[in-house]
């Protein structure tokens, strides 16, 4: 038990177009964290939201020819409503562009950043690529095309606020090589060390209201000129708990928490480790503590356009994948394929594949053996674990897994590395399936028929053991497949005075020669 407080956000997508894959894993990542730290004994708030104020969901509604509102609550719904197909358990969603905590936050933040000194006008001319909604240098695109959109950058002149980024290059250094603002994985770290390095320019933090469309929150005094959506969308992670609107919440959550944790893409990093450190040092408010950085996926080979579309047969769509394979699977293929540095390509024949080879034959099989033994050789009812626990024929293996693995599961999600702390659950699977193989339970049986006392104890040792692990199971795999983990719990739930009849926990996905589910 660690009892700290854990305050966990994911990024506030653009809602432009429907959620995709893509945002799918980062909520799932985030919501393996709040689990497992709930499970710890710790005071968990997680959050996560819609950037409704982006200048392209005007473009999108403006391209579709719908108001931008209707666009924006349509999509932003959508988002929401991940929340039962991914078995999601966040605790808080923020809309920026209608949540009543969120323009106070962010006019709040803007007073105190003026307040420091750290504001001000200047006429400027820059490329624009609105996909980023940042202003790039030259130097930053290749063949003059930005390097996340392939688009050519409309080129921008305007008179806006500027944040004066250059004042806090010297204290980002600090704080992020010596680990106090901590980012994983450490190539990440190294990045943006470099990113510092190059030199600090400030960076323009309004954009002129006539630019864009008149949406998003007007700079306080300034109707001419709307606050630039990185500022808005970035102040989400304080205005939800309150930092506009006051309440305990943000005393509790942001200032108090032990931890402050970020999930966020690579494609966005230099805003959470730069921009967003350095507002709220102008600010005079406590920085996030970690920031973990996952990379992209492809899909079947290709990326995910801006609009959620792909290539080929393949859907990048979560909650139609969903539907088709089941929760269970489409969260394990995100926690158990995705590396933790590197892109990961998303096919439904590589998901059905890992969802039979672990879940329906590794651990499936396994959990409905165990619960077959039980009733075939002792009625039903699961022995209790005897004084020594049964050691002889792999059954120390099979302990030792049970036994660390919570240790490494926590050492692994710290560093943010979710194929390492499915690892260690998968120990257990490993360890128990070639237990059932060693020490024959059936064997043990007929020798106890036959009269051999001592045969009857090793395999209600045996036994023991094998219900115990499954049981560990269980509860090690609640934050990863919470609905897997529930089905293994009732499977051997003893409590009626034996087990439930054998059922299987994860049927297999049936698949077709061509790889595709019939
Ligand atoms: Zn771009």
């Amino acid at each position: 038990m660690t009892n700290e407080r854990v305050y966990l956000s994911t990024t506030i997508p653009y809602v432009n177009a429907r959620a995709h894959l893509g945002h799918a894993l980062e909520l799932v990542q985030a919501d393996v964290l709040a689990r497992h730290h709930r499970l710890a004994g710790d005071q968990v708030r997680s959050q996560t939201g819609t950037d409704d104020n982006s200048l392209k969901n005007v473009l999108a509604a403006e391209a579709e020819g719908v108001a931008v509102a209707a666009l924006v609550d349509r999509n932003a719904s959508a988002f929401a409503a991940l929340r039962d197909p991914l078995s999601l358990s966040f605790d808080d969603f923020i809309r920026t562009g209608s949540d009543p905590r969120h323009r106070p936050g962010v006019e709040r933040l803007w007073y105190a950043c003026a307040a420091s000194g750290d504001l001000y006008r200047k006429r400027y001319e820059g490329l624009y690529c609105v996909g980023c909604e940042q202003f790039y240098r030259p130097a930053e695109l290749p063949d003059g095309l930005c390097p996340e959109h392939g688009t050519r950058p409309e080129r921008v002149a305007e008179e806006n606020w500027f944040f004066r980024l250059s004042r806090y290059a010297g204290q980002l250094h600090d704080l992020i090589s010596s680990g106090r603002l901590r980012i994983e994985p450490a190539a990440r770290r190294n990045e943006v060390l470099g990113f510092i390095a190059g030199g600090l320019e400030d960076f323009s933090a309004s954009r002129s209201t006539a630019r864009a469309r008149g949406w998003g929150i007007p700079v306080p005094g300034d109707p001419d000129q709307v606050i630039y959506v990185w500022w808005d969308a970035l102040g989400n992670y304080i205005t939800a708990p309150g930092y506009g609107t006051g309440g305990e919440d943000y005393e509790r959550w942001w200032n108090g928490a032990d931890r402050r944790i970020h999930l966020v893409g690579k494609g966005v990093l230099r805003f959470h480790a730069v921009y967003w450190p350095a507002i709220l040092l102008s600010a005079g408010e406590p920085l996030p503590t970690d920031i973990l950085v996952h990379d992209y996926l492809t899909i079947g080979g290709s990326k995910i356009s801006k609009s959620g579309a792909v290539a080929g047969n393949e859907t990048a769509d979560p909650v139609e994948l969903v539907s088709r394979y089941g929760t269970d699977a489409v969260r394990w293929w995100l926690l158990r394929e995705v590396p933790r540095v590197g892109d990961a390509d998303f096919t439904a024949a590589r998901l059905t594949a890992r969802a039979n080879d672990d879940l329906a034959n590794g651990l499936g099989n396994l959990v409905s053996r165990v619960v077959t033994l039980v009733h075939r050789y002792r009625q039903g009812k699961a022995p209790r674990p005897g004084e020594r626990p049964a050691t002889a024929a792999g059954g120390r293996a099979l302990a030792a897994a049970c036994d660390r693995a919570p240790e490494r599961i926590a050492a692994a999600l710290a560093a943010f590395d979710f194929r390492a702390a499915t690892a260690a659950v998968w120990d257990i699977v490993d360890e128990a399936n070639r237990y059932v193989e060693r020490a024959e339970p059936w064997l043990l049986a007929r020798a106890e028929r036959d009269g051999d006392a001592s045969a009857g104890r090793l395999l209600d040792e045996s036994l023991a053991l094998l219900v115990g692990a499954c049981r560990e199971l269980a509860i090690t795999l609640a934050p990863f497949l919470p609905c897997l983990a529930g089905r293994i719990r009732t499977a051997l739930d003893g409590s009626a005075g034996q087990l439930p009849a054998a059922e299987p926990v994860f049927p297999r996905l049936e698949t077709s020669s061509a790889g595709a589910v019939v």
